[in-house]
C-alpha cells in the first residue's frame, strides 16, 4: 500500500464472469485470486471481427470457470483472435496455455517474458529450490521460515498451465493494429524483466499491467536466479519513461481500478521508493542481514508467499544502497550482511 491512491475513473468494477465497457471497445474483465490481492484485471479489446485479449488470469480451477463464463457469455457473439499476454507472472500468464488450445488465438509475449514463463516450468524442480534455499540463507531467514520455504517447494509450476511452446515475439517499439486503434509496444523493467505496456497516443490510453497501479505500489523483486541484481533502478528509469506519455492519460492497469493521473501517480511511486530506501538504510544500522531488514520494513509477514515478495523486495532497496554507494554487502559464512561504508 502506497500513501496517495489514484482515484477510480469510470465504472465500478466488474464481478468475474461480467464485463465492463471502460472506454469505447475495450472490456475490463475481473478474475480471482488466491492471494490477500484477491483480483487481477484483464481487457478484451474489440479487434472488428474477433477479441484481442490482454493476460489470462491465474492457473487455477476458479479462473477457467470465469473463462466459461465469458466466453459463453460477454465474449460469446465473436472468437478470440489473439491473446497477448504481459508478463510471466502466473496471474498473468497463467492459463495462456489452456486458453490458446481452447480458442486457437494466436499467441504474443515478450521474447524474455516468454522464456522466463518457460524456463520456471522446464527447470528441474529441485534445482530451482536449491537455487531458492540457498538464496533465502544468504538473506539470514530464520530456521522455521526456512522450513516452510523448503515445504512449499518450486511453486511456479503450480500456478501456471503449461505457457504454449511456440508464440509471436512481441517486439519493443512494435505497433499493434487492433480493430484500427494503434497501441505502441512499451517495455517497462523492474516489476518483471520486460514487461509489456500497450500504449494508444490517439485515444490517450494506456494498457499498463503491472507497470503502474493506482493503489498499491508493484512488487519490485530481487530473485534468487539474480541475487545481485538492481530491478529498483531498472523500474524508476522505465516510470520516468512513461512520464513523456499525456499527464490526461487513461491508465487502465492489472490491479484495482482505472485511472487518469499518470504523472501524480508515477510521482507518488517515486516518492515510496526513495521513503523505503531511506527506511532500508536507517534499518541496516550498524549491520544487518537482508531479513532483518526486511521485518522493520514489512512488520507483517503471514505466510512464504508473502515472505517471497517483502524479502524480494527488501533485496531491491538493499541493493540499490549498495549500488549508490550507502551501504557495502559482505559474506560472512554464506550469509549476506548490508552496512554502511567505512
Ligand atoms: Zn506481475
Amino acid at each position: 500500500m502506497t500513501p496517495e491512491p489514484a482515484p477510480r475513473t469510470g465504472p465500478d468494477p466488474p464481478r468475474p464472469g461480467e464485463a465492463v465497457e471502460v472506454a469505447p471497445g475495450i472490456l475490463w474483465l475481473r478474475f480471482p485470486l488466491p492471494f490477500a490481492l484477491d483480483h487481477v484485471n484483464l481487457f478484451a479489446l474489440d479487434d472488428r471481427d474477433g477479441w484481442t485479449v490482454v493476460d489470462t488470469g491465474f492457473g487455477d480451477a476458479r479462473s477457467k470457470d470465469v473463462w466459461r463464463a465469458l466466453l459463453d457469455g460477454p465474449l460469446r457473439a465473436r472468437p478470440i483472435r489473439r491473446l497477448v499476454v504481459t508478463h510471466f507472472h502466473p496471474d498473468h500468464v497463467g492459463l495462456a496455455g489452456w486458453l490458446t488450445a481452447r480458442t486457437g488465438a494466436a499467441f504474443l509475449m515478450v521474447e524474455t517474458e516468454w522464456l522466463m514463463a518457460r524456463y520456471l516450468v522446464a527447470e528441474d524442480p529441485g534445482r530451482a529450490l536449491a537455487t531458492a534455499m540457498a538464496f533465502y540463507r544468504a538473506a539470514g531467514v530464520d530456521a522455521a521460515r526456512l522450513q516452510s520455504l523448503e515445504a512449499d517447494g518450486h511453486v511456479y509450476p503450480r500456478r501456471v498451465t503449461p505457457p504454449p511452446t511456440t508464440f509471436t515475439p512481441l517486439v519493443p517499439g512494435a505497433v499493434l493494429d487492433v480493430g484500427g486503434r494503434r497501441f505502441d509496444v512499451l517495455i517497462g523493467e523492474g516489476h518483471s524483466p520486460a514487461q509489456a505496456c500497450l500504449w494508444c497516443a490517439e485515444d490517450r490510453l494506456l494498457l499498463a499491467a503491472d507497470q503502474i497501479l493506482p493503489r498499491i505500489s508493484p512488487n519490485v523483486p530481487v530473485w534468487p536466479q539474480a541475487p545481485t541484481a538492481d530491478p529498483l533502478a531498472r523500474f524508476t528509469r522505465s516510470l520516468e519513461r512513461l512520464r513523456a506519455l499525456p499527464a490526461e492519460t487513461l491508465v487502465l492497469p492489472a490491479h484495482d481500478w482505472p485511472f487518469e493521473d499518470l504523472h501524480g501517480r508515477i510521482d507518488a511511486l517515486v516518492r515510496f521508493h526513495d521513503d523505503r530506501l531511506d527506511a532500508a538504510a536507517a534499518a541496516v544500522g550498524g549491520g544487518a542481514t537482508a531479513f532483518e531488514v526486511m521485518g522493520a520494513l514489512f512488520p507483517r509477514v503471514d505466510d512464504v508467499h508473502q515472505l517471497r515478495f517483502a524479502l524480494g523486495e527488501t533485496l531491491a532497496h538493499l541493493n540499490r544502497l549498495v549500488e549508490a554507494g550507502r551501504l557495502v554487502r559482505a559474506t560472512a559464512d554464506a550469509v549476506w550482511r548490508f552496512a554502511a561504508p567505512r
